[in-house]
């Protein structure tokens, strides 16, 4: 079975014995609770249109390790037109989902990024650890599973390295060394969508030292094993789920993340899921493949979330009787601008990208990192802009309950009424979109400023390569201006 269908995905998850605590309650049935549906909905979707992709490897494509059709999610990018392909799929699901898919979503980094380094390792230390992941990729791939990826650990004091924190389990390390296998212990933060994800993918959060040596571990677990602990999320929007209708969530079906903090509580992992185990001269470079994959799937996703907040802020206007307004087409111009100039870097990144030792095929550096920073800029811009459009009902709409009250949901439904081309309702709806999509909430704008990195992280890497540049372009100018020959 290479690919199942959305029923067999939700089965699964409600199988699994996962120990998840939510709003101080613990979670018995993912798929019943109003915070975690919608993002298994998403997650749900997916698989659907894989199913049913047939032949044209749109959401599917061949792995030559299981020599077979496998979810787009869980391949190795074998060249530049399978990265390109990868790339395209997120923003075009979000078209769809409007949402976070994290649980298949950063696999895809996390065994792309493991298959690039476990090669290197393997060929530099003679360590066995490639083979272990082609083994566990074959195994996904065969069962169509959904794999997180968590990096981020908790860090406690930022400027301190993990061997320096006043708590060793600050970072995720090997407590204990078995012949069969390790014990882990330590915290991942705000990982997408890792309950509901069947296995989670775990690598070093940072580039490590000589005395890190226990803080240099890869490996996989299913997210409900023996230890493992989920604590949900708690953004803003989800309280709304809790008291709200349908109407009061702004996407009505998917949304969210569904993300949770990951508690290793002495975890065994048996040693063929380990895929890096001491090894700390290996992390930094570990840890910058994940990251510029992470930034190139981030810049294809929220150039899909800006183009739904184009839309909804193009019918927001409709329904006010401005959408033919100079004013608001130049704005909604300057938006589109922003987003595809982020994205179109990304592309680049993927035309100047290599091929690693490995065969797996990595994004350029420096141009992925412009990409998910110019995202960012046009996310809170983006949202400025929006918001302008919009109006002050984004954030002072009432709800379905008020809107159906006998005696004030008629006032409603006569004083906020805009033109006469759209109800009520749908003026209300669109503008709960636009909440959602703006994050007034917080899911949008911190989840692209944070998720894959903060803006520093790629300031950092595209400042590093300027400086690499400098002394040329300092004497080239020279030269220009006849001060050097
Ligand atoms: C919705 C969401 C989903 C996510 N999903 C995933 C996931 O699936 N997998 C995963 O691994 N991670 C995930 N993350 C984690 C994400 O990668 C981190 O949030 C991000 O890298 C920033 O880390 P932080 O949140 O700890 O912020 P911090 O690192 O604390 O950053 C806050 C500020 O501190 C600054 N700072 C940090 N360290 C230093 C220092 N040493 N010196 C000076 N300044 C410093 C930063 O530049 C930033 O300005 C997700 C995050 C979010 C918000």
């Amino acid at each position: 079975m290479a690919l199942r269908s959305k029923q067999d995905y939700i089965g699964s998850i409600s199988a699994l014995n996962t120990e998840l605590y939510a709003y101080g309650k613990q979670v018995n049935d993912l798929w019943d609770h109003p915070c975690f549906r919608p993002a298994m909905e998403a997650i749900g979707m997916v698989y659907e249109l894989s199913e049913h992709d047939g032949d044209k490897g749109f959401y599917t494509a061949h792995s030559p390790f299981i020599d077979g059709t496998v979810n787009r999610f869980l391949h190795i990018h074998q060249n530049q037109e399978d990265l390109r392909n990868r790339f395209r799929l997120s923003r075009f699901l979000v078209h769809k989902h409007g949402a976070c898919i994290g649980a298949r979503c950063v696999g895809t980094g996390a065994l792309n990024s493991l298959f690039a380094t476990t090669y290197d390792m393997d060929q530099g230390l003679g360590t066995d650890y490639h083979r272990r992941l082609i083994s566990f990729i074959k195994y996904v791939q065969e069962n169509d599973l959904a794999v997180s990826g968590a990096m981020m650990d908790v860090k406690g004091n930022r400027k301190m390295s993990p061997h320096q924190q006043a708590d060793p389990d600050l970072y995720l390390h090997i407590v204990e060394k078995r012949e069969d296998g390790i014990v882990v212990r330590g915290a991942k933060a705000s990982i997408s969508g890792a309950a509901i994800a069947n296995e989670i993918v775990v690598l070093p959060c940072t580039a490590l030292k000589a005395e890190e040596v226990s803080y240099a571990v890869s490996f996989a677990v299913p997210s409900d094993a023996p230890g493992v602990l989920h604590i949900a999320e708690a953004p803003a929007p989800n309280m709304r789920r809790l008291v709200g209708e349908e109407m009061d969530y702004g996407n009505a079906k998917y949304g969210v993340h569904g993300s949770t903090h990951v508690i290793f509580d002495d975890v065994f992992v048996p040693r063929e899921r380990v895929f890096m185990c001491g090894e700390y001269t290996y992390a930094g470079s570990l840890v910058s493949h994940f990251a510029n994959l992470q930034r190139l799937n981030t810049s294809s996703c929220k150039a899909g979330h800006r183009d739904l907040l184009i839309g909804a802020a193009a019918v927001a206007a409709d329904d006010n009787g401005i959408g033919n307004a100079r004013h608001i087409s130049e704005k909604l111009t300057d938006l589109y601008f922003q987003s595809e100039m982020s994205f179109g870097c990304a592309l680049a990144s993927i035309y100047t990208g290599e091929k690693t030792r490995s065969g797996v095929f990595m994004p350029d550096p420096l141009y992925i990192n412009i990409a998910k920073l110019q995202g960012v800029n046009a996310i809170w811009e983006g949202n400025y802009i929006v918001a302008d459009i919009a109006g002050g009902l984004v954030c002072t709409s009432p709800t379905a309950a008020d809107l159906k009250h006998e005696k004030i949901g008629v006032l409603l439904n006569k004083y906020l009424k805009g033109s006469d081309k759209t109800s009520t309702e749908n003026r209300i709806r669109m503008l709960r979109l636009i909440e959602y999509l703006t994050g007034q909430g917080s899911v949008v704008p911190i989840e692209s400023t944070h998720g894959a990195g903060s803006p520093q992280a790629q300031k950092i890497i595209i400042q590093q390569s300027l400086m690499k540049k400098i002394e040329k372009f300092k004497t080239d100018a020279k030269i220009m201006a006849g001060i050097e020959k």
